[in-house]
């Protein structure tokens, strides 16, 4: 199973290195940025699951950069947790209404950090070995590596099922052809990016026979999207 990636995004440096720590120990791959700039640069480059997201930025607030990433098509499913000194009820709705999917008010321990990451990352996918994902009517087995329709087994190629594990553990969510094969292949492998489209064209027609095709889109100038509202 995948490292999750998590981005940081605050400018305090002693909050920094204690976040690193309790995340690097959970099993985390954590990135650092001081701000929403550096966080732009290390977006398309570290691939995060996930934005841990300061209130309190130079420059563009941690709010205004959450609305900002909810408007981008790249990055519109991308969950996003603000760490937040402010406590006010009010200050915790507007966070939300920017596109946050949870808040975690400074001082936090680490234990609890770690506990709404797992939970907003189970939202978006796995969270372990034993699981099954679902799209719809397609069932992916984790555990066996089984891909089923109803009752129905379907054949799949390993790099296939890799491809569509990875779909199915980041829905909504456009990926370029090279963020593909960083995450599927591996970023110490090369392959050209054209691999990609031959391994989704063989995805598709797996799934053709039961009208799954159409969950694997593709986004014109960016790259690939699994969606479930088609
Ligand atoms: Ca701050």
């Amino acid at each position: 199973m995948n490292t999750r990636n998590i981005l940081l995004v605050e400018d305090e440096q002693p909050i920094r290195e204690m976040v690193v720590f309790a995340l690097t120990n959970a099993g985390y791959e954590v990135y650092q940025a001081a701000d929403a700039r550096q966080a732009q640069v290390c977006i398309a480059e570290c691939l995060p699951d996930l934005i841990l997201l300061d209130w309190m930025l130079p420059g563009i607030s941690g709010i205004d950069y959450a609305r900002r990433l909810k408007k981008d098509e790249l990055t519109r499913e991308l969950p996003i947790i603000m760490l937040t000194a402010r406590a006010e009820e009010e200050d915790k709705v507007q966070g939300l209404e920017s596109g946050a999917d949870d808040y975690v008010t400074k001082p936090f321990s680490p234990r609890e950090l770690v506990a709404r990451i797992r939970a907003v990352l189970r939202r978006g996918g796995p969270a372990g070995e034993d699981e099954i994902l679902r799209a719809n009517g397609l069932t992916l087995d984790l555990a066996s590596h089984r891909v089923s329709v109803g009752e129905t087994l379907l054949e799949i190629g390993p790099t296939e099922y890799r491809l569509l594990e990875f779909f199915m553990s980041h829905l909504e969510r456009v990926y370029s052809r090279g963020q593909l094969l960083d995450r599927v292949w591996g970023s110490n492998v090369y392959v050209e990016e054209r691999t990609v489209d031959v391994h989704i064209r063989r995805l598709r027609k797996t799934l053709e026979p039961h009208g799954f095709d159409a969950l694997i889109q593709t986004v014109r100038g960016s790259g690939y999207r699994f969606s479930t509202r088609i």
